[in-house]
């Protein structure tokens, strides 16, 4: 989602999704003469860029931004497994961990997101993630065998649910796929909390918007065209709401002419081969459009699009390797998507 200007990579490099808030940057920009504009800090975390961006009085806003962002780069030493310390990496030791408050909450969304959609989003492919090495900038191609053996012994694996979990086995979660997501929604609270107005919390494109914003009331999201993402597909315009973009562009490396992305099939333990390049999904909250992106991208147009129809307040504008665009049925009214690029083609 947004626009990518990070130039292309060297073979063999992980392609980061780097400044996605460029475009919400230049959009907000653009009120025009007499509008209020947005006070505006971006941090690199979460292995991505960050933007706040909000209305509020400068004292205000520079206070509550900068408890936001504390707030983010809590919940990352929380989610991500880097952090050796985190009750993530002591899972992966085989150690004791309580799991309560954002931790259980985080796990608790991506549950939610992996039942429905019939594990295709899967919080225990951690072992799996860190065997082709794509979140942590060291890509690689594993064997077929070693893909099979952490296959079979994530087959064996029950995530620890409830309260508490005993510690023993190493347990391989991982919430790269729904974290980010969880931080969005956090750093919104706590905005709103301290009495911001309205405002754009975007992490490298899972981003939500919340208040009207001054002047033109809605706000204005572009997804990326995932042939050229620093150009646009489309844009979207919704009024207080949460977008994320899971697309194969985003974090891939090219080994003998094959591209290898992020996104794995829990099916199969490689790269989701579903026929499509990006999904966006909209939802009331970032933590299930996060999750939910994930999902439809490993599920492919049919199913995904399913899961999304039958998703309260979510929808979905999903483009297939063709360049077909296909929009839920809620796109339309109240949110508003209009094509751009040469290389999009009419919904099929
Ligand atoms: P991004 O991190 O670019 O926002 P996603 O939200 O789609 O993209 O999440 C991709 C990340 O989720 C991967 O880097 C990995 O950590 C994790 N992941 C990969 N495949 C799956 C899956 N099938 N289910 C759950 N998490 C996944
Ligand atoms: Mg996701």
């Amino acid at each position: 989602m947004m626009t990518d200007t990070a130039p292309g990579p060297a073979l063999g490099e992980p392609r980061l999704s780097l400044p996605l808030c460029i475009l919400l940057t230049a959009v907000l920009a653009l009120t025009g003469c007499g509008e209020p504009r947005p006070y505006k800090e971006t941090r690199f975390m979460m292995g991505t860029l960050v933007e706040v961006s909000v209305y509020a009085p400068e004292k205000a806003a520079v206070q509550a931004v900068s408890r936001a962002f504390d707030r983010m780069a809590q919940l990352e030493r929380v989610a991500h497994a880097g952090h050796e310390d985190s009750p993530l990496a002591r899972l992966r030791r085989g150690e004791a961990v309580v799991l309560e408050g954002d931790l259980a909450r985080i796990l608790e969304a991506g549950m939610a997101v992996a039942r429905a959609s019939s594990g295709a989003f899967d919080p225990a492919m951690g072992e799996l993630v860190d065997l082709w090495g794509l979140s942590m900038d060291r890509p690689r191609r594993p064997s077929d065998g070693e893909i099979g053996e952490a296959l079979a012994r994530k087959a064996g694996l029950a995530l620890p649910s409830g309260a508490c979990c005993p510690g023993g086995a190493p347990v391989w979660m991982d919430l790269g796929g729904v974290a980010k997501g969880y931080a969005v929604d956090m750093a919104v609270e706590l905005l709103v909390d301290a009495g911001v107005a309205s405002g754009v919390v975007n992490a490298g494109g899972d981003l939500r918007t919340f208040g009207r914003r001054p002047g033109r009331g809605i706000w204005k999201i572009g997804i990326q065209d995932p042939d050229s993402p620093q150009e646009l597909a489309g844009v979207l315009q919704v009024g207080q709401l949460s977008v994320a973009t899971s697309g194969d562009y985003q974090r891939y490396f090219e080994e003998d002419g094959v591209r290898y992305h992020h996104i794995l099939d829990p099916a199969t333990g490689y790269p989701a081969r579903s026929g499509l390049r990006s999904v966006t999904v909209l939802a009331p909250d970032c933590v299930t459009a996060d999750a939910l992106a994930t999902a439809v991208f490993v599920l492919g147009a049919e199913k995904g699009m399913k899961l999304l129809e039958g998703w309260p307040g979510a929808e979905g504008v999903l483009i297939k390797e063709d360049g077909t665009v296909l929009l839920t049925g809620g796109i339309g009214d109240g949110i508003r998507f209009e094509r751009a690029g040469k290389g999009i083609r009419d919904q099929g």
